[in-house]
């Protein structure tokens, strides 16, 4: 399966690769973001949403776990959900919380802290995993799927 190595010197480089992203996702994809606290999860997430067209402000749904946005892809309305899980208690308030049924073929869903929903989250599509390297950010993006494969072989920069 495709990996692909990049280095993000700053901020403007992550935005660069959410607004890159933005131009290849399609429905029906689950993409996990790891990385530590302060990595550029978020940040990811926001540059990939404002360059699909969403103008509002975009932050981490630290409470609510989940916020969906609705936006276009290839001229078409999708939903982006965007989750982070840091402060979920156990895997079963996912299921309670009824998140599983929105992994579906109609939205794209970003999760960050995916290890917070093992074993119950459906698995990724796209694996993105962000470090800390010197002042900037290392980035790594893997395809899990099919799908996730022909997303990332897409990826012009
Ligand atoms: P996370 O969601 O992973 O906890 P955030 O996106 O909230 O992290 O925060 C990332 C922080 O790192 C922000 O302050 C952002 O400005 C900064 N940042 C993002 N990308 C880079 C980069 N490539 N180089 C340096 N700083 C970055
Ligand atoms: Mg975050």
């Amino acid at each position: 399966m495709q990996r692909l190595h990049l280095h993000l010197p700053d901020e403007a480089a992550t935005a660069r690769l959410g607004a890159d992203l933005a131009q290849v996702l399609a429905p029906g994809l689950a993409i996990y973001l790891h990385g530590d606290l302060g990595a550029g999860k978020t940040a990811l997430t926001r540059a990939l949403l404002h360059a699909a067209g969403y103008q509002g402000r975009v932050k981490s749904p630290t409470y609510t776990l989940a916020e969906p946005y609705e936006v276009l892809f290839a001229g078409r309305m999708v939903t982006v959900i965007h989750f982070d899980l840091y402060r979920m208690s156990s895997p079963e308030e996912f299921l309670d919380a009824g998140f599983r049924e929105h992994f579906n073929e109609n939205t794209v869903c970003i999760v960050e802290w995916p290890e917070k929903g093992d074993p119950v989250l459906p698995p990724p599509d796209i694996h993105v995993n962000l470090t800390l390297a010197g002042d900037g950010r290392d980035v790594e993006l893997r395809a899990l799927s099919d799908k996730g494969h022909q997303c990332l072989a897409r990826l012009k920069f």
